[in-house]
């Protein structure tokens, strides 16, 4: 069988699914390629926090790009819910970043000022002493030396916006090809095709959206992505009385009562498997952010794999030699899906490219003269 779209997205996961939804409110016709469940896929692995603070400390275009995807959060939430009954549980009335010893709250306070400076007064950010944390998390350790505050951070529930952008995007009409790990991609005359399982698909546009799959997809349309895995390990307790009324960094606790425990960063290469003394140290450094939770009956653990470049910020590029294939990569898919979804995606359909974007390039890896620091 042979498909022909506008558009064929390679990769299902979060970034893959909020363009093609995307792409489909701007009326173009969209193929949907995806390796399916024997994949690495970090969507549903996440820890759910739409989170602005901090990002972008160094590199003031992705805290540009970070604030403008928060700030269209709650219109993807309403239209995904107008649209597909699914709400996907959206609370973006501020979060906590703990700090637990002096040095960490000092470098804290010079990040957010920095951050202030770059984007004005909109970034707002209060650092709290753990006296006035206390009063607004009354359950919060005594160990925990204070905080900071930003009114634009928040939390979703990650798997039902997963459900949600698929939904939509079946709704609006894509064509869905599962189960299918692409490896080669054929340009030719102006035209893109992919063979799946399901048959012969091309288009006129292509997108690489296929997380720790676009390292080597890129080669194939001239671009470059050196992206790694990296781990992150995570707890899930039982559900409790609501005791949180705000996501932090470490803790949150979900609309149905669960608490989330994150998590872990490391570089263990493809390695998708919990080790019990991580666990260990995520869990120990909870209960010292709120000791109730030592009682905590913990009902899941699962370690899932970041996409992350070797900056940490993300890639987004249309190939120079192949026009028409773009690539799109990030590790804070929850975060940026609404600017995929409402600005990314007008661009791949051809509106100017939005302001700053050009910063995102892989090509700046390919400098010999940069020196890369991880930043988030
Ligand atoms: C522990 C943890 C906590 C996190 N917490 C947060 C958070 O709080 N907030 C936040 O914003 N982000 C968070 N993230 C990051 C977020 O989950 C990712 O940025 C996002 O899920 C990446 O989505 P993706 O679509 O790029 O990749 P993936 O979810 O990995 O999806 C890639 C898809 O591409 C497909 N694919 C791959 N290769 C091929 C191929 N060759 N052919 C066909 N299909 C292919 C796969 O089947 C897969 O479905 C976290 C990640 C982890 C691991």
């Amino acid at each position: 069988m042979s498909y022909d779209s506008d558009v064929i997205v390679l990769g299902a996961g979060l970034v893959g699914s909020a363009i093609a939804y995307g792409l489909l409110r701007q009326g173009l016709t969209v193929t949907v390629i995806d390796e399916g469940d024997i994949a690495f896929r970090a969507s549903r692995g996440n820890f759910g926090l739409v989170w602005v603070q901090g990002k972008g400390w160094g590199y003031s275009q992705y805290a540009h790009w970070t604030m403008s995807s928060a700030e269209l959060w709650p219109e993807l939430a309403a239209d995904l819910r107008d649209e597909t009954g699914v709400d996907v549980e959206l609370r973006q009335d501020g979060g906590f970043h703990f700090c637990l010893n002096e040095q960490e709250l000092s470098e804290r306070a010079d990040r957010l000022a920095w951050l202030q400076h770059e984007i004005g007064p909109s970034y707002q950010f209060e650092m709290l002493d753990q006296a006035a944390l206390k009063e607004k998390l009354p359950g919060v350790g005594a160990q925990v030396t204070g905080a900071s505050y930003t009114p634009m951070d928040g939390h979703v529930n990650p798997l039902k916006l997963f459900h949600a952008l698929h939904q939509a995007c079946n709704d609006r009409g894509a064509r869905r090809h599962v189960n299918s790990h692409i490896d080669q991609v054929h340009y030719a005359d102006g035209r893109y095709t992919v063979r799946s399982s399901q048959g012969v698909c091309t288009a006129s546009r292509l997108i690489l959206a296929a997380g720790l799959g676009n390292k080597d997809l890129a080669r194939e349309v001239g671009l470059h992505a050196p992206i790694v895995p990296n781990q992150g390990q995570v707890l899930i307790g039982e559900r409790v009385a609501p005791f949180l009324t705000h996501p932090t960094i470490f803790v949150r606790q979900t609309g149905e009562g669960s608490i989330q425990i994150g998590d872990s960063m490391e570089e263990c290469g493809l390695d998708d498997t919990t080790r019990t003394d991580v666990l260990a140290g995520i869990a120990r450094r909870a209960i010292v952010c709120f000791p109730q939770l030592a009682d905590l009956n913990v009902v899941r653990t699962w370690a899932a794999l970041r996409i992350m470049s070797p900056d940490g910020f993300p890639i987004y590029q249309e190939s120079p030699t192949h026009p028409g294939a773009f690539l799109a990569t990030c590790h804070s898919g929850v975060t940026l899906a609404a600017a995929h979804a409402f600005r990314l995606a007008p661009w791949i359909a051809g509106q100017p490219m939005p302001e700053g974007l050009d910063a995102f390039s892989g090509d700046r890896f390919l400098d010999p003269k940069r020196e890369f620091h991880h930043g988030h």
